[in-house]
């Protein structure tokens, strides 16, 4: 199996304002911006990783409120702390209501070279109701400029299933979006985040989700039309004109690749542990500044057994699927016995494909991913009966 270079991503823990059905981490006082960057400079350096990396992926947050100083700042620290590739993908996401032609540029200048805009819906009610600090033009302007400023790879965030959402407005924000020929397109379902805003007003009867049934419709609805009109889907939410085109970064998390992950909130991965930061700013500052220790909240071990978990809930998430020979010499077991009888009865059911190279869910299969992936990871509920080596 070949080695993949590393990845880093940057949490930037800043928003003009919370949208009400984001869980991210941010907060809205920019008054820790100054010593949150300082904390982030010094955490590369107190993060020796010695693999190399081939993207860096700035997303938060809202990367695009900082300053293009900020941008080289953290570029500069990165690239003394890592060893960053030649032709890394070097992406920042961008929220429409902080951007400007000038400030566009100087991010591409400064070294980044893909771009990923939160659009979420080109229609000003959609935004209204995602309580997005944008408009519509917004979204069309920041789009415009982005590619003035140079960006060749660009990405475009979008959001389906709002309540009262029909397949008819959903795609006319598709084909509006297709119109800019990015090179990249997410499709996200707006899904409710318990103790979101929206979730409380959810479950106080304020409005009423979109119904199974029109959600999964809705989802077919964009694979069919995004592959018809040439962005092939190769994630559940991701879509590219090519596979060059595909998120290199992003991709990682679903391949098992090692991660580096900076800033508060954070994941890192480093192939059999997981660890992530304190989703606390003030005490992310707290730590590397005042007491001089990494910010790291939690730390797992993972056992085989969730290793296949995750390699089983990550793949089938993907178009192309789990690749069975990885898998096996892996974790030294045979995906096809371990799971012939559950993989059996899905594949007679048309919600998977099997090969014997390749195990993969069908689009009316990856409607069911997470009662799928549990199906099979039940498979293995007593894992000494099924491991050989264990
Ligand atoms: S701008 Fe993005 S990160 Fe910030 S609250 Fe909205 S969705 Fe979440």
């Amino acid at each position: 199996m070949k080695t993949e270079p590393s990845g880093i991503y940057i949490h930037i823990p800043f928003c003009i304002r919370k949208c009400p059905y984001c869980d991210f981490y941010s907060v809205t006082d920019f008054s820790l911006k100054p010593p949150f960057l300082k904390a982030l400079m010094r955490e590369m350096r107190m993060v020796c990783n010695v693999p190399r990396f081939n993207t860096l992926y700035i997303g938060g947050g809202t990367p695009s409120v900082l300053d293009v100083e900020d941008i080289r700042q953290i570029m500069e620290a990165a690239r003394r702390s890592y060893n960053i590739l030649p032709e890394s993908e070097i992406t920042i996401e961008a929220n429409p209501g902080t951007v400007n032609p000038e400030k566009l540029r100087d991010y591409h200048c400064a070294g980044v070279n893909r771009i990923n805009i939160g659009v979420q819906s080109l229609q000003d009610a959609n935004l209204t109701f995602l309580g997005r600090i944008h408009s519509a033009r917004d979204a069309v302007l920041a789009i415009r400029w982005a590619r003035k400023a140079g960006f060749d790879n660009m990405g475009l965030d979008l959001i389906y299933g709002i309540p009262g959402q029909t397949k008819k407005s959903w795609l006319l924000d598709l084909q509006n979006a297709i119109e800019f020929e990015p090179e990249h397109l997410s499709c996200y379902m707006l899904t409710f985040e318990p103790d979101t805003p929206m979730d409380r007003d959810r479950r106080r009867g304020i409005f009423r989700p979109l119904n199974e049934h029109s959600a999964a419709s809705l989802f077919k609805t964009t694979t069919e039309f995004l592959n018809d009109s040439g962005y092939a889907q190769y994630e559940i939410s991701n879509f590219a004109r090519s596979e060059s085109e595909r998120s290199r970064h992003n991709q990682k998390y679903w391949s098992d690749v090692p991660y580096t992950g900076l800033g508060p909130s954070a994941h890192s991965f480093t192939g059999d542990e997981r660890y992530w930061n304190h989703r606390s700013v003030k005490r992310y500052i707290q730590d590397i500044i005042d007491e001089q220790r990494l910010p790291i909240a939690e730390r797992e071990l993972l056992t085989k057994e969730q290793r296949m978990t995750e390699a089983i809930y990550l793949g089938l998430r993907k178009t192309e699927g789990i690749s069975v020979d990885d898998f096996d010499e892996k974790f030294g077991v045979s995906f096809n016995r371990m799971f012939r009888e559950t993989i059996k009865s899905l594949e007679e059911e048309g919600f998977m494909k099997v090969s014997q190279k390749r195990c993969s869910l069908t689009l009316s299969g990856m409607v069911f991913l997470d009662s799928i992936a549990s199906a099979l990871v039940s498979g293995f509920d007593d894992p000494l009966s099924l491991l050989p080596d264990c």
